[in-house]
């Protein structure tokens, strides 16, 4: 058998262990990742689109628009070519009463997330085919996102900083020493799904950010992580019919966002909490709901070809939640397993967003420091990946480029 030797193993080859792989190697360790399909398998490849602004949060969980808001602006920076700047609008539509877009609007003022009132009939001038009968517009900076891109790119640059990933490669087993009170993981036993070939890594600090997958990580040396897997479907609309991310106004809730990528739009999308984050089904009342819902933000949207269905998992987290996976918070959470279990050398990182997924990494990656005795400021706010000398994404950018 094969046997590896690295400072930290990251399991998971989503937008967050790419962010923690890239994170770690710019600050000098030896890094290995491993995932057990393809990078962006898990549900960073299957997402809504959506940078963030944080303006969806502000009302029902402040700490998570908090994050967003500051990952926004970051990842302008440093994924630009993964960004395109579409903008966002709150509409407050004829189903949308109350008070909500008053607080949502001083919401968005405390937690920093710039939000303007536009006129409607100007915000009918820039997307021709909203709903005429809304009654209030807010302008927030959402942008659409590509994911694939930049999970490849956070990659990549981890690569050219030093670390070694392994695609095809699934964690089977932790290896733990010690008993009862001083138990420690020491590293994993790997097998290549490919080869069937397995291998042993040992590492001074396994990172767990496997997703929603990552209880059933932890589990393997026998801690118990309750991530609560929120199941949301989305659909591709055969037209680009709008350039902004439409949002409703309103608490989030199901089929709510409408997001322009490349030549298609997005409408979702739901959350249910799912037993098994491997089998999902796209049900016909979901699809139908993301109809319904979408035509009230455009109508005619039902009378668009639906190209495609899919569904991802959201890896949430709440120590102690019993609710609706809708009501769990976004916010990023990290497990310092010797400090909640006494079990040394092992951290989850889970909960957050896409668009926090460089802050996840650097929260990560100080509390790794932290342990290892060693003291390495974070670089990656300030580090492009390679690709950004494209400048932001626009549509035209593959014409010009021909
Ligand atoms: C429907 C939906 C829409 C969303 N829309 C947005 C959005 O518009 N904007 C936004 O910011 N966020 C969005 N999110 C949230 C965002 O997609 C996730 O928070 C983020 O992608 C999670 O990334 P991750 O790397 O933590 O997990 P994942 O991407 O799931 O990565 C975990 C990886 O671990 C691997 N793995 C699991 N077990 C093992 C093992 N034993 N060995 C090796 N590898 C293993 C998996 O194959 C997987 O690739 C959405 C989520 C959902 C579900």
């Amino acid at each position: 058998m094969t046997h590896f030797t690295t400072e930290l193993l990251i399991i998971g080859g989503g937008s967050t262990g790419a962010g923690v792989a890239w994170d770690a190697a710019l600050r000098g360790f030896k890094v290995i990742l491993v995932e057990r399909r393809d990078l962006t398998h898990g549900t960073t490849g299957r997402y809504h689109g959506l940078l963030h602004s944080g303006a969806r949060y502000v009302v029902k969980d402040p700490q998570s628009a908090v994050e967003c808001i500051h990952e926004n602006r970051v990842l302008r920076r440093t994924h630009t070519h993964c960004i395109e700047e579409t903008g966002g609008f709150f509409v407050v539509t004829p189903e949308d009463e109350g008070d909500y877009p008053d607080r949502f609007k001083a919401a968005c003022d405390q937690c920093g997330v710039p939000c303007t009132e536009i006129a409607v009939a100007e915000a009918l001038r820039r997307e021709p085919l909203l709903n005429p009968r809304i009654s209030r517009v807010f302008e927030v900076p959402d942008a659409a996102a590509d994911s694939f891109l930049a999970t490849h790119a956070t990659a990549e640059a981890a690569r050219r900083a030093g670390a070694q990933i392994f695609v095809y490669h699934e964690v089977i087993d932790l290896l733990t020493t010690g008993g009862e009170g001083d138990r420690r993981v020491t590293g994993a036993r790997v097998r290549n799904v490919a080869s069937g070939e397995e291998l042993v890594i040992h590492a001074d600090l396994v990172i767990n950010a496997s997703g929603a997958w990552a209880g059933k990580v932890a589990g393997l040396a026998s801690i118990s992580v309750n991530v609560i897997p929120g199941k949301g479907t989305m659909l591709a609309l055969n037209h680009r019919i709008v350039n902004t991310v439409i949002n409703r106004c309103k608490m989030p809730a199901d089929g709510d966002i409408l997001v322009p990528i490349q030549t298609v739009a997005v409408i979702g999308t739901t959350d249910e909490r799912v037993a098994d984050p491997e089998h999902l089904r796209i049900e016909r009342w979901e699809v139908q709901l993301m109809l319904d819902e979408g035509e009230k933000l455009v109508p005619g949207l039902s009378r668009a070809r639906v190209l495609r269905a899919w569904a991802g998992v959201r890896p949430l987290y709440q120590e102690g939640f019993q609710g609706e996976s809708r009501d769990v918070t976004r916010a990023l959470t990290l497990l310092d397993h010797r400090q909640r279990d006494g079990v040394a050398g092992l951290l989850t990182i889970t909960g957050g967003k896409w668009t926090t997924f460089r802050l996840m990494a650097e929260t990560t990656v100080d509390k790794a420091c932290e342990q290892l005795g060693v003291k390495r400021p974070c670089q990656t706010a300030e580090t492009p990946v390679p690709g950004i000398e494209q400048g932001h994404f626009w549509l035209g950018h593959r014409l010009r480029q021909v």
